[in-house]
């Protein structure tokens, strides 16, 4: 429930409905505004009835919040929410671009593909230390020894770092040696990880399923922020469907549509979502003009040799060439690269 105060209450008026909120055994939220103060209520919404706010004198109107998912919705939360990965913004004006390879595999490869996303003007290094691949025969990642590595080329690069966290025991290592945390596609219905993630004060990049509605990114988003984990950034990757031409079938419709349900920044990844790498620039340039606030896309030194994603992992220039023919699309969108 939404509960808009009258212009003339004061914080203490909003305290003590907050106190009788919480009495029914509701989330309280405070949201102070420049005009008014509004207020939430979380939770089985039938108790709040009992409190009648409805007609307290300082109480201008209460509304329901239709939506399954609540504090995600931009309905409680009108303005964009900026989420930073180290320095870099996500949500704001500037468009920001995540670029490495699928998996950290040794150091020459890190650092060549590192120096390769910041010489193009890349903002936030990717590479997975904990890989879930479809197949157990497949290379699996290099575990802690990996993320040290990310750490290292990190401090050496200056890039913030973006890296897949598998399960809860894995938590505290993530944490430790990476900027935030990637939630992928495989787990976005992790409820156990979802939950320990919001714990942390670190931001998730939180991937969709394969097979997951939109709805469903939203509620899996809304099990990390309401354990108090605000930073939380979407991201589009492709779904499955009918299709095989392409890996995945990149839904951008749902761009567009989390943008006007959701506060929470939206970045596409081309590289999932297309699975071949000459799709990559093209759906980067789509993203841009759809509206998302950015792209992770796959890049590596060799991708021949790559041990994962190798197909749809762009080789250095490439990716040089996609930021540089992709300013002005950004830019036609009202955003800066
Ligand atoms: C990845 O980013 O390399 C990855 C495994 O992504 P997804 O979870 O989207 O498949
Ligand atoms: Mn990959």
């Amino acid at each position: 429930m939404i509960i808009v105060l009258k212009p003339e209450a004061k914080k203490k008026d909003a305290t003590e409905i907050l106190k009788k909120i919480s009495s029914v055994g509701l989330k309280p939220l405070y949201m102070p505004g420049t005009e008014r103060t509004v207020l939430g209520a979380l939770g089985d919404e039938r108790v709040l009835e009992n409190l009648h706010l409805d007609s307290h004198p300082l109480v201008e109107r209460v509304d329901p919040i239709l939506t399954l998912y609540k504090i995600v919705s931009r309905e409680i939360h009108p303005k964009d929410t900026i989420v930073k990965i180290g320095k870099v913004p996500f949500g704001g004006k500037q468009f920001s671009i995540i670029g490495g390879p699928c998996a950290v595999e040794n150091r020459k490869q890190m650092i060549d593909s590192a120096e390769a996303v910041k010489k193009a003007g890349g903002h936030c290094l990717r590479g997975g230390a904990y890989k879930p691949r479809s197949s157990p025969y497949s290379f699996q990642g290099l575990g802690v020894k990996g993320l040290k590595l990310l750490k290292e080329i990190s401090d050496m690069t200056g890039l913030p770092t973006v890296t897949e966290v598998l399960e809860v025991t894995d938590v505290e290592h993530v944490e430790k040696y990476a900027d935030a945390f990637q939630v992928g596609a495989r787990n976005m219905q992790n409820f156990r990880l979802l939950t320990a993630l919001g714990k942390s004060k670190k931001p998730v990049l939180l991937k969709r399923g394969m097979a997951a509605k939109v709805e469903d990114l939203l509620l899996a988003a809304e099990y990390i922020v309401t354990e108090g984990n605000p930073n939380v950034i979407l991201c589009e990757r492709g779904i499955r469907t009918f299709e095989t031409a392409t890996r995945n079938t990149l839904d951008l419709n749902a761009i567009p549509y989390l943008k006007k349900h959701t506060h929470l920044p939206v970045i596409v990844d081309p590289s999932h979502g297309t699975g071949l790498r000459e799709l990559v620039s093209p759906m980067s340039k789509a993203a841009a003009a759809c509206g998302a606030d950015g792209i992770i896309v796959e890049v590596h030194n060799n991708p021949k040799v790559a041990l994962s994603d190798g197909k749809q992992s762009l080789f250095p220039h490439e990716f040089k060439n996609l930021i540089k023919e992709l300013k002005p699309f950004v830019e036609a969108a009202g955003r800066i690269l």
